[in-house]
């Protein structure tokens, strides 16, 4: 069941937007039947600062998707990213990543290593800016630092980096569950 595809006429909710709204999403966390319609930007614009601003941590989510999955999902993997299950939240099966993170991933700019990482955690140090023997909270740091300057709605409403953001999120979301970082600093 994907959300991700209707064929009426309506327009995208978002205010002046004249595409297509063609990509559903709740209206709130409590409001599951009741959706916005957006078009491909627009959802993931609202499915990113929903994920971000509604206070649900990130301990919240997970246990609301296992109890997602006792009744719908029991082969899905518990490895997904924070994006991928910000989308599987609203309803939206995105199998070859076309509106995620990961689509829109450059490769890292490199340089710099100077210790064994994955690939993954090593563009996302990349991309964090960051170095690869920071611990988790510093690093942290500069995530929130980042996020604080691409976010639209922490940095006057430009919109224009939202692609560095989708890169910016994915990529905390690969130091935060590894175990190659410490803790503490
Ligand atoms: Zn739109």
């Amino acid at each position: 069941m994907s959300g991700a595809s209707e064929t009426s006429t309506r327009v995208c909710d978002h205010e002046g937007c004249p595409e297509a709204g063609k990509f559903r999403a709740p209206k709130s966390p409590d409001i599951l039947d009741d959706y916005f319609w957006f078009c491909q930007t627009h959802v993931r614009e609202y499915n990113l600062k929903w994920n971000f601003f509604d206070g649900t941590s990130e301990a919240e989510l997970r246990a609301q998707q296992d109890s997602d999955k006792v009744w719908e999902r029991p082969t899905q993997s518990f490895k997904k990213s924070a994006e991928e299950r910000a989308w599987a939240r609203l309803g939206v099966d995105d199998p070859h990543q076309v509106l995620g993170a990961n689509a829109t991933q450059n490769p890292g700019k490199g340089g710099g290593a100077t210790r064994r990482l994955p690939p993954t955690e090593r563009r996302a140090v990349d991309i964090l800016e960051a170095k690869d023997n920071w611990s988790k909270p510093e690093i942290r740091k500069a995530y929130k630092a980042l996020i604080k300057v691409l976010h639209p709605d922490m940095n006057g409403g430009d919109r224009s980096q939202e692609e560095q953001l989708a890169e910016v999120v994915w990529a905390w979301d690969q130091i935060k569950e590894s175990r190659n970082f410490r803790d503490k600093t």
